[in-house]
């Protein structure tokens, strides 16, 4: 067994506090990776709160994960000592099903193992990326070029994923008129491939202090949606909206600033569900849909294309004795745009 040493929370109000666990030696095709760096998306927050009802505890989140391969097992030769190495939100999927066979494998027919707070078939639940190290099969590790930045580099993992497959999925393009509702390290991803991809981007934020800076992320408009005449006026705009609130909003209100046939994305996955008024939809022939991580080849085309593009997220490093005020931070919104926390100090 692997010593372990990372940050866990043993109940929904415990905290995040130092913890010591074992993990399994790499086993056929598995890697041991030495973690240096992990981003904290908010469905880390969201786990750690029991929001979704189905957190095991002790909890260990983490799904954007950077570090260098410390050992490989038996078979696994897609990797060797000391390369530089990402982990997701997934570490497992069946590999037969429909889905995994177009891959497609975030949608498992059989269930995908998450990264963090996943059920092994022995029943023990999987711990995250707050920690020294991980043991993952090779299928599910991705190669870090060395021209991406690190830290910068490890919100890329989930919500660098999450927001690209967004765009390319919906087949978001130049001349697409797009807005990002929410501000934070989804938002600010989805900003900076929307800019890339040609898009004219309005942000739509319920923060004044982003204003300047979603301009500096390359944003076209930014909107204060705490202002009822400022939403109002942007009525019928849009060809789509990445929506990456992580909080029960006005959904109708948002769903009016979509011209007609235009697309509502849903990421952000408050704890409750929203009344959705459906003359909304009807009478403009509007759309709504969602999007979920991305898959094994889109996380790799991902990567390519932040290496092409020089795409990273903006980040600020944190010792892993900040994760909770930094989680407080995020619940108040104040966030630019990604905590990440280095392992270092652990
Ligand atoms: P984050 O960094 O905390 O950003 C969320 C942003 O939402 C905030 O910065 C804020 O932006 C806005 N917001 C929060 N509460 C609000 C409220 N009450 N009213 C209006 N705006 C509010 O979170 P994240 O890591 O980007 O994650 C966002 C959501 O996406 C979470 O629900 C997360 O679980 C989900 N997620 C989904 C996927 C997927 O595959 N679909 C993947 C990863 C994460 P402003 O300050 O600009 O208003
Ligand atoms: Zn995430």
């Amino acid at each position: 067994m692997i010593k372990a040493r990372g940050y866990a929370a043993h109940n929904n109000c415990s905290g995040l506090v130092p913890f010591s666990f074992e993990r399994e030696e790499p086993q056929g095709g598995e890697i041991l990776i030495e973690i240096l760096y992990c981003g904290i998306c908010h469905a880390d927050i969201h786990q750690y709160k029991n929001d979704y009802g189905s957190t095991q505890y002790p909890f260990v989140p983490g799904h954007e994960i950077i570090g260098r391969v410390k050992e490989t097992g038996k078979g696994a030769t897609n990797y060797k000592k000391g390369d530089w190495v990402g982990v997701g939100y997934f570490i497992g999927s069946c590999g037969h099903c429909t889905n995994c066979l177009n891959q497609e494998e975030q949608f498992c027919e059989n269930g995908i193992l998450p990264t963090q707070n996943g059920k092994l078939p022995d029943g023990s639940i999987t711990m995250g990326g707050y920690t020294d190290c991980i043991v993952v099969h090779e299928n599910y590790v991705f190669a870090i070029h060395p021209k991406l930045r690190k830290p910068e580099a490890a919100p890329l993992l989930c919500a660098g994923v999450t927001t690209y497959c967004a765009f390319q999925h919906n087949q978001i393009r130049k001349g697409h008129k797009v807005a990002i509702i929410g501000l934070g390290g989804l938002g600010h991803m989805a900003v900076k491939f929307a800019v890339s991809f040609g898009a004219e981007v309005s942000v739509l934020s319920s923060s004044y202090s982003k204003e300047q800076s979603s301009k500096d992320l390359g944003a076209h408009n930014f909107i204060i949606t705490t202002n009822q005449a400022a939403v109002n006026a942007a009525s019928e705009r849009f060809d789509f909206i990445i929506d990456t609130v992580s909080a029960l909003h006005n959904y109708n209100m948002y769903m009016r600033l979509l011209k007609r046939d235009g697309t509502f994305v849903v990421l952000g996955i408050p704890s409750e569900n929203p009344k959705l008024d459906l003359r909304l939809l009807t009478s403009h022939r509007r759309k709504i849909t969602g999007s979920f991580v991305g898959s094994i080849e889109q996380t790799k085309d991902m990567l390519d294309y932040c290496v092409q593009n020089n795409i990273t997220a903006d980040v600020e490093v944190i010792p892993p004795d900040y994760i909770n005020t930094a989680y407080e931070r995020m619940r108040k919104n104040d966030v630019k745009y990604r905590f990440v926390i280095d392992m270092k100090n652990l």
